[in-house]
């Protein structure tokens, strides 16, 4: 495929190695946001193989808006600056690399090859209220299963693997991509987006493409067989010709400002809308209703103390009843003032670190 012009940059600060449209300057690193890109020489032996497969951007407004709500939403003392509004106008758009591998496979292969079968049985009840006999039907559903064994010479396409050190975290916090969408691309249009480069070359990533393979096998396999299931598959297979691509993954990247400043990234999934990053609830205005309910509750206090002390010297009954109430109210109240900071302590420390992945 053909590739518009393209700058490498890394982000010395989380070693994040990006392709973008060469033009204009270096954005800041959309990953942890640290510091500016640099420049750097693309040739990176084993991390630069063409790009085959692109999946599109897909995720529909509604469910976009949907998951921007719930990153910002559902906790207390949110930033003023978490809104769905700014994560969206704020959000860029990044392709994340997966390995595409074909290969031959030559292989003996044996395994027990199952075929479905029904029983059909018949069931007598005697039956109290007609006194008689009633017979039932039973279809019972088995599988036969039978040692085949073979040779396959295969080519196979397109089997993935994981080109990022990263690739299992982003996939259990953003959740999985749907490659069935990715669509054979011409010429690379970034149109604004970048691409995050691998860090895994393909040759440690190649283990991880066996076990794909193997999958494939077994079914193709179990097709050769006319088999309903396939088990105890074992196999010896040679593998040459291996062949490397890109297949590229859509995620958004955002940010948002909590109350000290300090930006916070977010990615969002490019297919489903998920978000995920850190968020972080504001002390200064829980430490504020802390204060309030804390003066509250010293001046509850006082004038508990107060009631109790012109009770005793004015013999008033109903004052004197109202004076351990009011203590009682001032101790709760004064519970309650640790409540709102206890909360964004916790809750800031229950959050993932940044950068997000
Ligand atoms: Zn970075």
């Amino acid at each position: 495929m053909t590739e518009t012009a393209t700058t490498t940059a890394v982000c010395e600060h989380c070693d994040w190695r990006y392709r973008l449209p060469s033009t204009g300057s270096l954005p800041i690193c959309p990953h942890c946001l640290q510091t500016e890109l640099t420049p750097v020489d693309s040739d990176v032996t084993g991390m630069t193989a063409a790009v085959e497969l692109v999946a599109p951007f897909s995720v529909p407004d509604a469910d976009l808006s949907r998951g921007l709500q719930r990153f910002s939403s559902g906790f207390f003392f949110r930033p003023r600056d978490l809104t769905a509004e700014n994560l969206h106008s704020r959000k860029q758009r990044l392709y994340l690399p997966r390995w595409l591998v074909d290969c031959d496979a030559e292989a003996g292969w044996r395994a027990e090859a199952g075929f479905d079968y029904q029983v059909v049985s018949h069931q007598d009840q005697f039956d109290e209220s007609s006194k008689q006999w009633q017979s039932q039907q039973i279809r019972e559903q088995r599988v036969r299963w039978e040692p085949r064994a073979g040779r396959l010479a295969r080519h196979y396409e397109n089997v993935d693997a994981p080109a990022m050190e990263e690739d299992a975290a982003v996939r259990q916090r953003l959740g999985d991509f749907d490659h069935t969408q990715a669509e054979a691309v011409d010429a690379l249009s970034l149109d604004g987006a970048l691409i995050r480069m691998p860090n895994r070359a393909a040759g440690d990533a190649w283990n991880d493409a066996v076990p794909g393979l193997r999958l494939r096998a077994v079914e193709e396999c179990r097709q050769a067989c006319r088999a309903d299931h396939l088990r105890e598959f074992d196999w010896t297979p040679q593998f040459s010709g291996q062949h490397w691509t890109q297949l590229l993954l859509p995620v958004f990247t955002t940010y948002y400002a909590d109350e000290t400043g300090v930006l916070h990234a977010v990615l969002i999934h490019g297919q489903t809308g998920n978000a995920y990053g850190r968020r972080q609830a504001a002390f200064r205005p829980a430490r504020n209703l802390s204060l309030v309910l804390g003066a509250l509750a010293v001046l509850a206090l006082f004038v508990s103390l107060l009631m109790v002390v012109l009770s005793s010297v004015g013999g008033s009954d109903a004052l004197l009843s109202l004076g351990p109430l009011g203590v009682l109210a001032a101790m709760v109240t004064g519970i309650l003032a640790i409540v709102p900071i206890a909360y964004v302590w916790i809750f800031n420390r229950l959050q993932p670190p940044d950068p997000p992945i």
